[in-house]
This record gives structure tokens, C-alpha cells and sequence, in this order.
């Protein structure tokens, strides 16, 4: 969409007022996309685009904010557009993650995201990275069941530990699960092991669809660390791979 879009910090008593859901009503009646965010400072930061009479009226909003809240000051500024496709609350739980890590006739790590109820599963063969230079190969193969998040031990031939887990937030411009279906999703981990931001960029559509998993820049990116290599325990129960069921 053609228009601008604007950055804008909101103080006062705005925490645990409904400003966020309200923000969010009132920017999707005016056709404003972008995000909202409670910050830990006790602000509320705010991304807004959209036609320029309607950015100004989420502004006007913002000012105001919903009943109970008690606006000091709104400072904004403008910025690029970025190109969002909805407006959403960010810095919130979309589920939980894990990682599990899987000997079977090759090992790998089992990336799995919660959403729309299932695990959407990646194999990723040399695990993932804190190192944003770092590429990961990540294999799309089938959801797995809620259920079998903390599952941990040897079935068959193959053997699991759960080498991390937590929540994730969804982030991008795109809401989920759009953003998996066009190849391309952001999202926050909060894991023992795994945090800060992550994209999964598809490469090669299909059957087994290929992906890049990359940590992205952030205060939790780790240059030239290897977290596989200095984490190798379970979350869970503090044994590597080659301790479960020797
Ligand atoms: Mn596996």
C-alpha cells in the first residue's frame, strides 16, 4: 500500500489497560497494519502504516488510548514503510517450541513450532546456530503431536533427547500461517538455549521443502559460537545422546 508510516513511543499508565487490543481494533477499522508492543520499560511501542489520514488518526488514538489508560506524552516519528499485512500484537507467546535431538539412520535436530494446534516440524541436520553468518539447512518433514514435545529415550533403533525447549513469539510482516505457506516466517525463541529472533527462508518448495534456518541480528546473536557443541545436554534430564540408553 502507498503511504507512510510512522514509529511512535506512548507513556503514561498504558500497561495492563487493554491498550494493545485496542490499539488493534482501532488501527484494523482504519486499515493501518503494522504492531504493537508493551515494552519493559512500561511504554507501549507502536509501528503504524497505512494511507497518511489514517496513520494520523491512530496517532490521535494513541494519544488518548482506550478508558482506563492514562496517556503523558506520544512521541512519533516517521519511518519506512515496511510493507506489513496486518496489524498484531508482537512480544506475545504464539505457543511453544523444542528441539529435539535425533539419532536415527542419521542424526539431526528436530526444530518444532507450535501452530494451529500441531508441531510444524524441521529436520535440521547440523542443528541450529547463534551465529547469524550461519546458514542451517532445514528439512520440512511431517507435524508431530503436541504430545510428544518431551519425549525423550530410545524407540527402535533411534534414540532423542530434548536439547531445548520454551516459547516462541511470531513476528514478520505476515500473519501465520501465511508467512510458512509463503516461505518465509520470523519469530522470537524463548528457550534455555535458543533466544532472540530466527527466520525460516524456504529455497526449494515441494515434497520435503528445503529451508534456511538463520538467527538474525540481535542482542541474543552469538558471532562464531557453536551452541551445539557447547550445549549438548537434554533440558530435560541433563544427558547427552550417547548417555540415553547405552
Ligand atoms: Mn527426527
Amino acid at each position: 500500500m502507498a503511504g507512510e508510516a510512522i514509529r511512535a513511543v506512548v507513556r503514561g499508565e498504558v500497561h495492563g489497560v487493554g491498550f494493545r487490543e485496542a490499539t488493534v481494533r482501532c488501527a484494523r477499522k482504519l486499515e493501518v497494519d503494522g504492531w504493537v508492543r508493551n515494552e519493559a520499560d512500561g511504554t507501549v511501542r507502536v509501528h503504524a502504516e497505512g494511507a497518511p489520514a489514517a496513520v494520523e488518526e491512530l496517532v490521535a488514538f494513541l494519544h488518548q488510548g482506550p478508558r482506563l489508560a492514562r496517556v503523558t506524552a506520544v512521541e512519533s516519528e516517521r519511518v519506512a514503510v515496511e510493507g506489513h499485512e496486518q496489524f498484531a500484537i508482537r512480544g506475545v507467546s504464539a505457543g511453544v517450541f523444542v528441539v529435539q535431538e535425533h539419532a536415527a539412520t542419521a542424526h539431526h535436530f528436530d526444530l518444532r513450532l507450535e501452530v494451529g494446534g500441531v508441531m510444524r516440524s524441521w529436520a535440521v541436520p547440523k542443528g541450529p546456530s547463534l551465529d547469524p553468518a550461519v546458514k542451517r539447512l532445514a528439512v520440512e518433514v511431517g507435524d508431530h503431536d503436541t504430545a510428544r514435545n518431551t519425549f525423550e529415550g530410545v524407540l527402535d533403533a533411534s534414540r532423542v533427547i530434548v536439547w531445548d525447549r520454551g516459547t516462541y513469539e511470531q513476528g514478520g510482516r505476515v500473519p501465520w500461517p501465511q508467512a510458512l505457506e509463503r516461505g518465509h516466517a520470523v519469530f522470537v525463541l524463548h528457550g534455555q538455549k535458543l533466544r532472540g529472533g530466527f527466520a525460516l527462508q524456504r529455497t526449494r518448495p515441494g515434497a520435503e521443502a528445503q529451508w534456511l534456518l538463520i538467527k538474525r541480528r540481535d542482542d541474543s546473536a552469538r558471532p562464531g559460537s557453536d551452541i551445539v557443541a557447547e550445549s549438548p545436554r537434554s533440558v530435560l534430564s541433563d544427558r547427552t545422546l550417547d548417555e540415553l540408553g547405552a
